[in-house]
C-alpha cells in the first residue's frame, strides 16, 4: 500500500516485493494451480511532457503461472512478463487527450493511498492470454457420459440411439 502514489511518483521511489500466486485471488478463475510466486517491482518517475512534469509509474512482474487450458482443462505453464507504463491521474480530473492517443501509456485514476497488489492483480488480468490452450491436446472425454454433455447428445442417448460422432 502506497499511502500517497503522486509524491512517491514526484520523490522518485521504487518498492519491490513478491507475492505468492495464491494471494492473487482475481486470478484464480484462469489458474489450474496457485503454486508460486510473482516478483514485482513499482518505480515512480516525473517526466517531461513540454512543460509539464507527469508522475508516472512503472510497474515491472515476473513469473510461472499455471494457466488453465480452454480445450483440455489441464495446467498449461505460461510465463509472465509485465512491463507497464501508467500515468496518475487524480480522480476525477480529465485524462490529457494526447494520453488516450499513446498506446505505450496506460492512464489510472489514483484517490488518496494505491494498493499495490490490487493494481498487481488488475495489470496480470489484462496481460493474460484470453483463450490459452496448448499447442496440442484433446479436448477431455466426459467421465461416465455425466458431465457437460451437449443436450443434442443426451437427447439421442435417451432416444437410445449412438450420439454423434
Ligand atoms: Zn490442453
Amino acid at each position: 500500500m502506497i499511502s500517497d502514489p503522486f509524491r512517491f511518483a514526484a520523490e522518485e521511489r521504487s518498492i519491490q516485493g513478491e507475492v505468492a500466486v495464491a494471494d492473487l485471488l482475481r486470478l484464480s478463475d484462469a489458474l489450474a494451480s496457485s503454486e508460486g510466486g510473482v516478483l514485482w517491482k513499482l518505480e515512480g518517475a516525473l517526466i517531461e511532457e513540454g512543460a509539464r512534469r507527469e508522475p508516472r509509474l512503472r510497474l515491472t512482474a515476473s513469473g510461472q503461472l499455471d494457466l488453465c487450458c480452454q480445450r483440455c482443462l489441464g495446467g498449461l505453464p505460461w510465463v509472465l512478463g509485465l512491463d507497464s507504463r501508467l500515468h496518475l491521474v487524480r480522480a476525477g480530473q480529465p485524462i490529457p487527450e494526447e494520453e488516450l492517443e499513446n498506446d505505450e501509456v496506460d492512464a489510472i485514476e489514483v484517490e488518496g493511498e494505491l494498493d499495490v497488489l490490487a493494481l498487481l492483480e488488475d495489470e496480470i488480468l489484462l496481460a493474460l492470454p484470453v483463450a490459452p490452450r496448448h499447442e496440442n491436446c484433446d479436448a477431455p472425454r466426459p467421465v461416465g457420459g455425466a458431465s457437460k454433455e451437449s443436450p443434442f447428445a443426451a437427447l439421442a442417448s435417451l432416444r437410445g440411439s449412438p450420439s454423434a460422432k
